[in-house]
């Protein structure tokens, strides 16, 4: 079977990996600063925070940002479900913003026009969360401008789009957001197996950041309530996590990242192919926005079902029965049973409904070759041409 997706780990990463084995510090060495300072660097932040995931960056963002019950966080239905579940953890209520048809990233109109609703009922949200879906920049300069109109915070989840930029300038470097969030999950663009950071450049918000991924404990005299007992001495002053990502994590991370801009371009090159490829196919592809360069993390098309004889679903099977390890993402998060407790219907957001009821997600992953990527294009021919 073609994967959706796959890491690529050389020499280069193996042979950081072992160093570090091999070295004083399993964790809490030098290698995850040495992480951040790359990710900081490369993307324009201010300050990094590495976690043990994207999941735990998303949560201890919604924290620093002072995210707690009676508050609401808003983000898209067409994401993974840890965007929303973020704002459950901190006992906050969640709430959606519908898609836009030709990005289906988070529509800035769609969000104007819940806002103007929610601003006369009393229930503005404090944390919109727009994704930046498949690697392609959402529409920041709206969001951002609707963000200083009502008050809200904006966590961008960039889980999909290190390496890509908007407006010619990597996204992450937060100029319209608070705190931008990365996944390192093997599927995703750059890997640390599992891992995740959080970006800004608001010191306190990194501060709070770092105090939340370690219990809330610290050993810097100036965050103490009172003076030192001892060189032993450490206090806790806040409720915190273990969310910290280890050091064999941060140096394949290192190694990794070296690479990002050559995964980028080689994931477009991808992209290319199959955009020409596909062209007389009823098939639709995302309209990418002039303002972003995508990072390309996933390859979606959608289905124009009414000019093909087969369902979606026997699309999908027929495709994976010819071993195209095709996937679907994302199933709405307002139509997951858990979400349905909360009085979420089909039919809430119909864009995200049938965005799902077309998209199928293509093998894409930077040693997709072009003999495996024929195998796909011509799958896909065969069924639908
Ligand atoms: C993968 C992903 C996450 C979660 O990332 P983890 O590092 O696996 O916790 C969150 N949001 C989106 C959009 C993702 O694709």
């Amino acid at each position: 079977m073609i994967p959706y997706g796959r890491q690529d780990i050389n020499q280069d990463d193996i042979k950081a990996v072992l160093e570090v084995l091999k070295s004083d510090f399993l964790t809490q060495g030098p290698q995850v600063p040495m992480f951040e300072r790359a990710v900081s660097d490369k993307v324009g932040a201010g300050y990094a925070v590495a976690v043990n995931s994207a999941t735990s960056a998303l949560h201890i963002a919604c924290l620093a940002l002072g995210l707690g019950a009676g508050d609401w966080l808003w983000t898209t239905p067409i994401t993974f479900v840890a965007s929303a579940n973020c704002g459950l953890y901190c006992g906050a209520q969640v709430d959606f913003v519908d898609v836009d048809p030709k990005t289906y990233n988070m529509d800035p109109i769609a969000l104007e026009r819940k806002l103007i609703d929610a601003e006369r009922e009393g229930r503005l949200p404090k944390i919109v969360v727009p994704v930046h879906l498949c690697g392609q920049p959402c529409d920041m300069i709206a969001i951002h401008a609707l963000s200083k109109r009502y008050g809200f915070k904006i966590i961008e989840d960039a889980s999909h789009a290190i390496g890509a930029k908007y407006k010619d300038e990597y996204v992450g470097n937060c100029r319209y957001s608070d705190i931008t969030v990365f996944s390192f999950h093997p599927v995703k663009i750059i890997t640390t197996a599992e891992g995740g950071m959080a970006v800004t450049n608001d010191v306190m918000l990194a501060e709070r950041m770092v105090l939340l991924r370690s219990h809330g404990v610290t050993r810097d005299p100036k965050l103490m309530t009172h003076i030192s007992d001892g060189p032993w001495y450490y206090q806790q002053i806040d409720l915190g996590f273990n969310y910290r990502m280890t050091e064999l994590q941060a140096a394949l991370g290192i190694s990794q990242i070296q690479r990002l801009d050559s995964y980028v371009s080689r994931r477009q090159e991808i992209a290319s192919r199959y955009d020409q490829a596909l062209a007389d196919l009823p098939v639709l592809i995302s309209w990418q926005h002039p303002d972003g360069y995508s990072s390309r993390h996933l390859y979606v098309i959608r289905l124009v079902l009414d000019q093909i004889k087969l369902s979606h679903r026997q699309v999908f099977e027929a495709l994976r029965e010819r071993g195209v390890g095709v996937n679907l993402h994302y199933i709405p998060v307002h139509t997951q049973p858990y979400y349905q407790t909360m009085g979420f219907v089909v039919g809430d957001y119909p864009q995200a409904e049938r965005y799902y009821a077309e998209a199928i997600s293509l093998p894409m992953y930077v040693t997709l070759d072009v003999e495996k990527q024929t195998v796909v294009i011509q799958s896909l021919k065969n069924l639908l041409g």
